[in-house]
């Protein structure tokens, strides 16, 4: 059977082989073993349900939580040629039963349903007369409360497959599984001696870094200004943080959205909607945004602030670079992020053993945000991955595209004027003996006589702020806490001061654009003109990665079209045509 699921990855979805862990998962369910999936955010969980549910006779249920983005994975399935269709509370009675009907006849492979239905009504009524095979679970930890994203709804699935057969075969799938989540997954589904699989967290195709001390929105605005094509998420800590950043950007004239819980439903909607469509490129979010956005060709993932834990960063940042091409994960440090989410901790959780339980994640994470190791490495076995290379190339402790500038000179300055001043005073009066400012603060406590003081002349505040915070990341320097935090010398100053120790900071540098872009920039322009007309995502289309290898490969017929990963029988058949005339238009034109 796992020759034909080969077989239907390659005539509808266009691609050769499977992604680790696909054929396992794949394979166990094809058998007819209960499976839980657990992968990480864009290692391809939707193939693992979509083939059996081709493969099996009968209908495949699908339960996902997100109502809004259900239209989109039903466009998908269309466009592969796969018949689906989706059930949930946007749809009028009639519809719904017109629906059923259709199932009923064996019109559809998948129906998508929100869990919500199984709450309403006696969903397992209508059903009747129609073959359910199979039942998928999608972001099946959201049976669980210990993650963030705890529906009640789905606690009904468990009740709702044994009504429908003693011995429906279900396969539940999510990126997060700490131990609670797995054991809640297994508990509440009632999943019967299930195969589990932990599988492909390594994400090739993703470079990660960690950035300390920078100036976060300078940071974002030259990151920004070196490609205005490129699509990607900034997610900061709070609602507020997204405001001022999202203002920031439009400000300078940059083209943006942004989403948060704060903002009504159709507000969030329609941010939501025109990023999948290309129409804005760049998306300032809180986590409340991501969750079944299936994006192929996002290309970054700027966090403006360290999440809460590396389940969290992981699942956020593995939304860049599904399509499989080349992505950026980049993580702002600042010492401010930890205060903020210990902060969260105690106004949130409320039980002792889940509070010990967040401060060690916690804690997990902000070592990853000081590691000097292969952050991959770091990343990998966090979640357990075997056999792991110590070095990846590809992250801002191993790549030649970042580079270690050595401010020692500096450091030594700014913790001498901390000494100078007795560890009184928060960043603000530092920077500003060191600036040689003339307030009256500075005069009245008479620093203007110090060493220290103008030291620093030919340097902003700001600048000299944010080596304040990078000093403060890396240890060098220590925050007190309280409402006047105060800056005290850390572990390690002594040595800085007396030339024992030297200090660095690591730099992303500029990258230019050099590839030549011009049929890419062609193809990508049919896509979004076919998106609109389709009124689809251009994702949907056809992914970022299938667009470089049609600029690359150049295909003039159908036949060398169908090779290019990405492209099944069906979407040659809807798209081929089109792509193959601008193909060949542009070799015309360089001739
Ligand atoms: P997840 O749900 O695990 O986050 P998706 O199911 O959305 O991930 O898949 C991520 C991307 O990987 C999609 O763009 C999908 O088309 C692509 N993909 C899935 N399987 C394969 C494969 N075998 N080869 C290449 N790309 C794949
Ligand atoms: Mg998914």
């Amino acid at each position: 059977m796992l020759e034909q699921a080969k077989k239907i990855l390659k005539k509808y979805y266009g691609y050769d082989s499977f992604k680790p862990g696909q054929e396992k998962v794949i394979g166990s369910l094809l058998e007819g073993r209960d499976t839980l999936a657990v992968m990480p955010t864009g290692a391809g969980k939707s193939v693992c349900y979509q083939i059996p549910a081709a493969v099996f006779d009968g209908v495949t249920i699908v339960i996902s939580p997100l109502i809004s983005l259900m239209k989109d994975q039903v466009d998908v399935l269309d466009n592969l040629g796969l018949p689906a269709t989706f059930i949930n509370s946007s749809l009028k009675g009639s519809e719904v039963k017109n629906r059923l009907a259709q199932a009923a006849q064996g019109n559809y492979k998948l129906i998508y349903v929100a869990p919500e239905r199984l709450e309403t009504e006696d969903f397992v009524e209508l059903l009747k007369g129609i073959n359910v095979s199979f039942l998928a679970v999608d972001e099946a930890h959201c049976v669980s409360q210990w993650g963030h994203d705890f529906r009640p709804s789905y606690r009904k699935i468990g009740p709702f497959a044994e009504k429908l057969s003693k011995n429906i075969l279900i396969g539940a799938f999510t990126a997060t599984a700490t131990e609670g989540i797995t054991k809640d997954i297994g508990k509440f589904l009632n999943l019967k001696r299930p195969n589990v699989y932990v599988t492909g967290f390594d994400r090739a195709n993703l470079s990660f870094a960690v950035l300390r001390g920078e100036n976060k929105s300078r940071f974002v605005q030259d990151f920004l200004g070196e490609d205005r094509n490129k699509s990607g998420i900034i997610y900061t800590a709070t609602r507020k943080e997204v405001d001022n950043l999202f203002e920031t950007l439009v400000r300078k004239g940059i083209k943006c959205g942004r989403y948060h819980a704060g903002m009504t439903e159709k507000e969030r909607t329609s941010a939501q909607e025109a990023f999948l469509k290309d129409d804005i490129a760049i998306i300032v979010a809180t986590n409340a945004f991501g969750m079944g956005i299936d994006k192929s060709n996002v290309r970054f993932v700027i966090h403006n602030n360290m999440p809460k834990n590396m389940e969290a960063y992981y699942q956020e940042a593995g939304r860049a670079g599904r399509d499989g091409e080349y992505a950026e994960c980049i993580l702002l440090f600042s010492a401010h992020d930890i205060m903020l989410q210990k902060y969260l901790i105690e106004q949130t959780v409320f039980s002792p053993q889940r509070r010990t339980n967040e401060y060690k994640k916690l804690q997990q994470m902000v070592d990853y945000c000081h590691t000097s190791r292969c952050l991959r490495k770091y990343i990998l076995e966090y979640f357990g991955e075997e056999e792991i290379k110590d070095n990846c190339g590809n992250c801002s402790n191993c790549s030649e595209d970042y580079d270690s500038a050595d401010i020692t000179v500096e450091a030594q300055k700014i913790l001498s004027c901390v000494f100078r001043i007795k560890e009184r005073f928060g960043a603000t009066v530092v920077a500003e003996v060191l600036k040689g400012s003339q307030n009256k603060k500075v005069r009245q406590l008479g620093f203007n006589s110090l060493s220290t003081y103008g030291l620093m002349k030919d340097y902003t505040l700001q600048e000299i702020k944010d080596m304040i915070n990078l000093l403060t990341a890396e240890g060098y320097l220590h925050l007190t806490e309280g409402g006047f935090p105060v800056l005290k010398l850390g572990t390690g100053a002594a040595a800085v001061l007396k030339q024992k120790e030297k200090v660095w900071q690591k730099k992303r540098k500029r990258k230019e654009m050099v590839r030549d872009d011009t049929l890419f920039e062609k193809l990508r322009i049919l896509r979004k003109e076919i998106a609109d007309r389709e009124n689809i995502p251009p994702y949907i289309v056809f992914a970022d990665s299938t667009l470089r290898e049609l600029s690359a490969l150049r295909p003039l017929d159908g036949e060398s079209m169908l090779k290019v990963k990405g492209v099944g029988e069906n979407k040659l058949a809807r798209f081929g045509e089109e792509f193959l005339w601008v193909i060949r238009q542009h070799n015309t034109e360089e001739e």
